[in-house]
């Protein structure tokens, strides 16, 4: 793999493929990914991509519907670039063989929650696999591009507070690599709760990494958790789409009475709201799920329109045709993230993030069904202006291609077991204290020992060791002989799997103590943060919370609001930056 590129997209879901597609021809682009299979949200979405098509739709109904379930918090010109973009967008899909259902010849729309009209494309209930597939087709011939996966991310190399590089963990080595300008679309962090519908690789890795490099954060607090996912013991949570709502299946309760009877939309009130009922009746009747009725679709249709879901039921002993299946919330989205502006620009020069990983204001405290895939796509595709400052630009001959290990690192790292197991607390804990619902009496200890926990780690003198190597350091980075250990170090091939491991429930312990933060400095409710102890919005509150990195790096930081619709100002370089 060559050390120098124009730019590197980190993440090959939707957000990175899309970018990949829409950078300037000219530029040489690498894309990694840290899963060796071909793994993702976007694989898995199921329900489908949101754009006016019909001629009963409108682009203000669109919007209306987005600020609504923002709940104050959408920054509308965002709103408005999605939903005026996104007809153009489906447009790009078609053109690159994107198989949409159709009706006869217009494009088949369903209805998803909290929209006022069938405007979610869809392909079955594999809307993501199908979307991924004719982007990785369009990518794979883009002139100028390398894919290469299973390579890992681990932190941003800043030189006078500008991104120029990350280092990276590919076959147990570890690399820098030297780059323009690097992308993050490295998805949500749904994975730092135990109960989620994400894959494992959606642990936050990106949103870390641009903290740890001094990028403003923005309504970290902000997770939706979807109401039904699938609750089996052991088995790990499917997602059952909102589309089967949407097509009449409903919740139910042990006696057969609908959990949600109460709430203004009824089985299609705002996720937000249909999993606080969830979750409210699950603890007064004590029991861990409640059902959903699929047979009201009728067996036809479930066929034709999910045979995702049918498909993964019948694996795993269930026949949705027949009774109702046992779902319970849990973790789907990440609303907040990495602050971004409309050209997918974040706070630190040189570095940008797409998708789930962003935080662009258009979701607000809680996001829209079937936006998400759009966002994705919008945003990323505004990287088409992506212009390289000339001192971004790099020299071909700037790396030797001579980039054999040379030298190792010794590193005493616990078991494997021990890491994962500590994982899995962390998931635990983060689940119990900020999940559907939150209060201080569960956040503020938490987070105590979490940041304990974090610090712990760091005072490590294994961390100590690796830290010394960090890309991001400035030290000794910019003269040849010195940037020798930092771009050639080598780990053994066991010990590659478990330096992965550590480093995640570092990356993982940063992150939950980010969103704690965030959740206790929040003294309302909103959206998809609901505290128990504030269950109210409050009129002050109608603002975005927003965590920067102190100046020295040594883990002070700061939270403070910004008022709703203030667009991102990006600073010129501030100087020296660590990561
Ligand atoms: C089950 C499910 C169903 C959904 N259904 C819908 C839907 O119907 N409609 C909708 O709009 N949205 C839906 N969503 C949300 C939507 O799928 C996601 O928001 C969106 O796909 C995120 O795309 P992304 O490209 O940002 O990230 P992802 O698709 O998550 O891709 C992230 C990529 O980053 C890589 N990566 C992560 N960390 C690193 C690292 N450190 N180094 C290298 N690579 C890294 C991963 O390997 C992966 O390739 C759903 C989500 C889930 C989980």
């Amino acid at each position: 793999m060559a050390r120098n590129w124009d730019v590197v997209v980190v993440g090959s879901g939707a957000a990175g493929l899309m970018a990949c597609l829409e950078l300037p021809p000219e530029l040489r682009v690498l894309l990694l990914s840290k899963d060796s299979a071909p793994r993702s949200a976007s694989r898995w979405a199921q329900g489908g991509i949101a754009s006016v098509t019909r001629p009963e739709d409108s682009f203000t109904s669109h919007i209306e519907d987005t600020l609504r379930a923002g709940a104050g918090l959408c920054d509308q010109p965002a709103v408005e670039l999605l939903v005026h973009q996104a007809p153009d967008c489906v447009r790009r899909l078609l053109e690159i063989g994107m198989a949409f259902d159709r009706d006869g010849p217009a494009l088949s729309t369903t209805l998803e929650a909290a929209h006022s009209h069938r405007r979610v494309l869809h392909a079955q209930d594999r809307t993501g696999g199908a979307l991924v597939e004719a982007l990785e087709r369009e990518v794979q011939g883009r002139d100028g591009l390398e894919q290469r996966r299973g390579v890992a991310a681990l932190g941003l190399w800043m030189e006078q507070g500008r991104c120029v590089g990350l280092q990276v963990m590919e076959a147990g080595q570890i690399h820098c690599l030297k780059a323009g300008a690097v992308v993050l679309a490295t998805g949500g962090g749904g994975h730092l709760f135990v109960h989620t519908t994400n894959p494992a690789m959606a642990c936050g890795d990106g949103v870390v990494m641009a903290w740890q490099a001094g990028a403003e954060l923005r309504d970290m607090e902000f997770v939706q958790f979807h109401p039904t996912a699938l609750m089996l013991p052991g088995a790990p949570r499917f997602l059952i789409s909102e589309a089967v709502r949407g097509e009449g299946a409903h919740l139910l309760d042990g006696q057969g009475c609908s959990p949600v009877a109460d709430l203004p939309g009824g089985d299609l009130a705002p996720r937000d709201q249909v999993s606080r009922a969830l979750a409210r009746t699950m603890r007064e009747q004590g029991v861990d799920h409640l059902w959903l009725d699929l047979r009201p679709v009728g067996k036809q249709r479930l066929e034709q329109q999910f045979p995702t879901i049918l498909g993964r039921c019948r694996e795993l002993g269930l026949e949705p045709t027949e009774e109702p299946i046992p779902v319970a919330p849990a973790a789907h989205y990440w609303m907040g993230g990495i602050f971004t502006d409309h050209e997918a620009a974040t706070s630190v020069p040189g570095l940008y993030a797409v998708g789930e990983v962003a935080c662009t204001g258009i979701h607000g405290a809680n996001r829209l069904a079937s936006n998400s895939l759009m966002e994705c796509l919008v945003f990323s595709r505004q990287l088409r202006l992506l212009k390289l400052e000339p001192q971004a630009l790099i020299t071909a001959d700037q790396f030797g291609p001579d980039c054999k290990p040379d030298r190792e690192l010794a590193l005493d790292l616990p078991p494997i077991e021990v890491l994962e197991q500590a994982i899995g607390k962390l998931r635990e804990l983060c689940w119990w204290a900020a999940g559907v619902e939150r209060c201080r009496r569960d956040l503020a200890p938490s987070l105590g020992r979490i940041r304990q926990q974090r610090r712990a780690l760091e005072q490590d003198p294994n961390w100590q060791r690796f830290s010394s190597l960090r890309a991001g350091g400035e030290v000794g980075l910019k003269s040849e002989s010195a940037l020798g250990p930092v771009l050639k170090t080598k780990l053994e091939p066991e010990l590659g799997k478990r330096f992965l491991t550590w480093h995640e429930l570092h990356q993982r312990l940063v992150l939950a103590e980010l969103v704690m933060e965030a959740a206790l400095f929040r003294e309302e409710s909103r959206g998809g943060h609901f505290r128990t102890d504030a269950p109210a919005s409050q009129p002050f509150w109608r603002r975005h919370s927003i965590q920067k990195r102190g100046p020295a790096g040594g883990g002070e930081h700061t939270i403070g609001t910004t008022p709703v619709d203030q667009p991102a100002q990006r600073d010129p370089p501030r100087g020296a930056q660590q990561t």
